[in-house]
């Protein structure tokens, strides 16, 4: 079976049965982010390399520009440019993006070892793009030191987290603040 990925594509879509919105958003992946790059490919000569540089090409440009310098106009429709047209500048497909991207070809591509059109799986060899760091992020070394400057504002605090009132010139191990202190 010589089927090529848009063939493969086609057909896996067509029996996914998912929400709208999804569906809409993976056809358009599909269409901006894995046809042009892969589309033609038989899917029996697709390796590890090929899904490799694929998730290269998505972390260099979300756009897929060729390298030469253009601006992005602010829409497609006739327009006066102003300030909102810029000059392109690379930017990386979201990691989320990329993930989706791959769960979406080895869906297809595990149909297609299903229905013995392929033998094994060649994108379980492909190293799968890294998760996306987790969010929220927990606090810096920095924030961490000023919610704890925060915390010693509050006299209770100080007090349940075992201030030596004794220790303090004007307590002493017998004197009234030692004694009344929470500890
Ligand atoms: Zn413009
Ligand atoms: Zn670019």
């Amino acid at each position: 079976m010589n089927a090529t990925v848009n063939q493969l594509l086609d057909q896996h879509f067509e029996l996914l049965t998912l929400e709208r919105s999804t569906m809409d958003t993976y056809v358009r992946y599909a269409d901006k982010h894995i046809r042009p790059f892969m589309g033609r490919t038989p899917i029996g000569s697709l390796d590890a390399g090929v899904f490799g540089s694929l998730y290269a090409e998505l972390r260099r440009c979300r756009n897929h520009c060729d390298r030469s310098a253009y601006v992005e106009h602010r829409t497609e429709r006739a327009h006066g440019c102003d300030t909102r047209c810029r000059p392109h500048v690379c930017s990386p497909l979201g990691a989320s993006t990329i993930r989706q991207i791959h769960f979406v070809l080895s869906g297809a591509l595990k149909r297609a070892v299903r229905w013995r059109w392929l033998a094994t799986n060649p994108i379980a060899e492909a190293e799968p793009p890294p998760a996306p760091r987790p969010s929220p992020q927990p606090p810096s070394a920095q924030e961490a030191a000023r919610i704890l400057a925060e915390t010693w504002k509050d006299p209770d605090w100080v007090c349940w987290s075992g201030w030596r009132w004794d220790l303090l010139p004007f307590g002493g191990s017998n004197g009234s603040w030692g004694g009344s202190a929470r500890s």
